[in-house]
């Protein structure tokens, strides 16, 4: 099948490369973002593939069925950024990598809290500089503690389960549904606000949707432990950043682990390292001490890229022989 490709990277290119090999698509890569700007380099294409900060809002879907494209397969597990309803009715089937790796977030998120709790990204840096003094990079035991993971799916259930059986920490858990093999393992589930209220290290794993937009706000900072750590790998707007820089200011939040960012589409994926970038929100979060932000990357494993890859692709070939999408996802299928 005839494939444009967008935000393609070095490593796209490599994994659905060499994942192409056993199916014989006809890929083309564009490193542009899918906008409404860039809409027109997929004329004449059936398919159409994207990543996470593509935009397909009604505007964009709209050029692109006009061109010709019947599919467009998201390289990635969150699809907040495609208005499936317009898809649907524009009669373009739009399908996603479900779970690719979710050891690959889950893992990374460990990393993170780790790595922010223990401060070894200071350390690191201080070492390199010769300075060997301790002060100030005083970390706290997991072991023990009280995590609350909001979203208990495919990355949450991995993450809860490490938290729990790897770090011996009490888990408190929120979701839309329980799942009986954490609760055997001592997870308790609890509505979100005693979730939120009750951790000392909250971790976001729930997708981004209108009903979880800003998740976490002023008034649930307010609420929650004195020196929370919070931790999001999940969607940058769960959170609302100024509230959460509030929060920091004033000591609240303890420390913060971003791997997504609200206005990341302006600038994950770029390398900006000789520019002014023009966020300040963006630019006051790192100057906090105790925040520690990468750039969208928990997915970035050999495993998951190769997987998103054969899924993707695989995608592509079910639509072109008519086979049904198992991969699929609906603006009905969202609701439930
Ligand atoms: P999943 O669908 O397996 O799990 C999501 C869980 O959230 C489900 O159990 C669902 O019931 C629950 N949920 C939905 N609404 C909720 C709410 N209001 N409160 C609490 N729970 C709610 O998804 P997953 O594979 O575990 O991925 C989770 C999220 O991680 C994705 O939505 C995606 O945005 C993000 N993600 C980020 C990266 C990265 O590289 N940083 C990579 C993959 C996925």
């Amino acid at each position: 099948m005839r494939v444009a490709v967008f935000s393609t990277k070095l490593y796209d290119r490599r994994f659905l490369d060499a994942a192409n090999r056993g199916f014989g698509h006809d890929i083309r890569y564009f490193e542009a973002r899918l906008d409404a700007s860039t809409a027109a380099l997929a004329e004449g294409f059936p398919a159409v593939c994207v990543f996470v900060n593509d935009r397909l809002d009604a505007a964009v879907l709209e050029a692109l069925a006009k061109g010709g494209a019947r599919l467009v397969a998201l390289r990635c597990a969150g699809y907040n950024n495609v208005d499936l309803e317009a898809a649907e009715r524009l009669g373009v089937s739009v399908v996603r990598v479900p779970a690719y790796s979710p050891e690959a977030v889950a893992e990374f998120t460990i990393g993170l809290i780790l790595a922010l709790d223990r401060n070894i990204p200071r350390a690191w840096t201080r070492v390199r500089d010769n300075n060997f003094a301790l002060d100030g990079l005083i970390g706290r035991n997991l072991s023990g503690r009280t995590a609350g993971v909001v979203g208990t799916g495919r990355i949450g259930a991995l993450v809860a389960r490490t938290l729990r059986l790897g770090f011996g920490c009490e888990v408190l858990a929120s979701d839309l549904v329980e799942d009986p093999e954490l609760v055997a393992i001592g997870v308790r589930y609890a509505p979100v606000d005693q979730v939120l209220r009750e951790a000392d290290l909250i971790t976001l794993h729930c997708p981004l949707t209108p009903g979880t937009r800003h998740l976490i706000d002023r008034d649930r900072l307010a609420a929650a432990r004195p020196g929370v750590m919070i931790v999001n790998t999940s969607r940058g707007a769960l959170i609302d950043t100024a509230a959460l820089i509030g929060g920091l200011k004033s000591g609240k939040v303890g420390s913060v682990a971003l791997d997504v960012y609200e206005q990341e589409a302006d600038l994950f994926f770029e390398d900006l390292s000789n520019e002014i970038v023009q966020d300040d929100v963006f630019q006051r979060l790192l100057t906090f001490p105790n925040v520690l932000i990468t750039g969208h990357q928990a997915f970035l494993t050999e495993e998951a890229l190769s997987a998103i890859a054969e899924t993707t692709l695989g995608s592509l070939a079910d639509a072109e022989a008519g086979r049904a999408l198992t991969c699929q996802i609906t603006a009905r299928s969202v609701r439930g």
